[in-house]
């Protein structure tokens, strides 16, 4: 990992690359949310880089983020961008401003159940495995019409866009083909916004490829290992 103080210095490189990859695509800086990918990382640092203005952070464990959602001092919105198992939607609802990883219908059904049920409404994202990979989560590009109408049945929850993990590539212009192909259907879903479906963020991009998703449309990118340095996850469990 890297010391503390190289945060800033980081994070002033990915702003400054955030806004010439917008700029190349014709797009605005202000419209990319850059959320903070805080797995692993102590809370010391992750105060750090709110502190320097980073308030979208994002944890893939529900007990890490419950860990952390009580210590973390200011204006802070928590996304849940890791696999999220059915049994543990309960303790998140009303927490998260956004789950990003809803990667089947059973999941959805119980994000809405369980919201319903608190009065609330919880904002989610259509995970989507864009390259066919056997490891990775999501729902099948062709699937999605269809995840789509069922998703719309459900009273407890907001359809807010698509989020992809791209393969792990050394040259981020192998991964440009699967964020054109979440782009055009981004696209394509937004054209039957309706009902609870509201077509808005399209989530992809971390440290290897952010660059070449902005150019291609991402409107959040998820970044931990170019902020913090190298993940360190033998002292997993002591976040605190
Ligand atoms: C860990 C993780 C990231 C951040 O990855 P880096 O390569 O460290 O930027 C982004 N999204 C998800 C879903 C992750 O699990």
């Amino acid at each position: 990992m890297d010391s503390i103080d190289s945060i800033e210095k980081n994070l002033a490189e990915i702003k400054e690359n955030i806004r010439l990859a917008a700029e190349r695509a014709g797009r605005r800086p202000e419209d990319i949310t850059l959320l903070g990918v805080t797995k692993t990382i102590d809370c010391e640092r992750i105060q750090r880089l709110v502190d320097l203005g980073i308030k979208n952070l994002g944890e893939n464990r529900v007990q890490e983020l419950m860990e952390k959602l009580d210590v973390i001092e200011g204006d802070v919105s928590w996304h849940l961008i890791g696999s999220l198992q059915t049994n543990k939607v309960k303790y998140i609802i009303g927490k998260v401003a956004l789950i990003h990883s809803v990667d089947s219908i059973r999941l959805a059904r119980e994000i809405s159940k369980r919201s319903e049920t608190a009065g609330l409404l919880s904002d989610i994202l259509i995970e989507i495995n864009a390259a066919g990979e056997e490891s990775k989560h999501g729902f099948e590009p062709d699937e999605v019409p269809a995840v789509i109408e069922e998703l719309r049945k459900l009273g407890g929850i907001r359809v807010k866009g698509l989020m992809t993990v791209a393969p792990y590539v050394e040259n981020p212009e192998n991964n440009r083909i699967y964020f054109k192909k979440m782009r055009q259907l981004f696209v394509d879903i937004k054209a039957k916004n309706g009902d609870n479906i509201d077509m808005t963020y399209l989530s992809m991009g971390m440290t290897n490829d952010y660059i070449t998703a902005i150019e291609e449309g991402a409107d959040i990118v998820r970044i931990g290992t170019g902020i913090f340095g190298m993940r360190n996850y033998t002292t997993g469990g002591s976040v605190l």
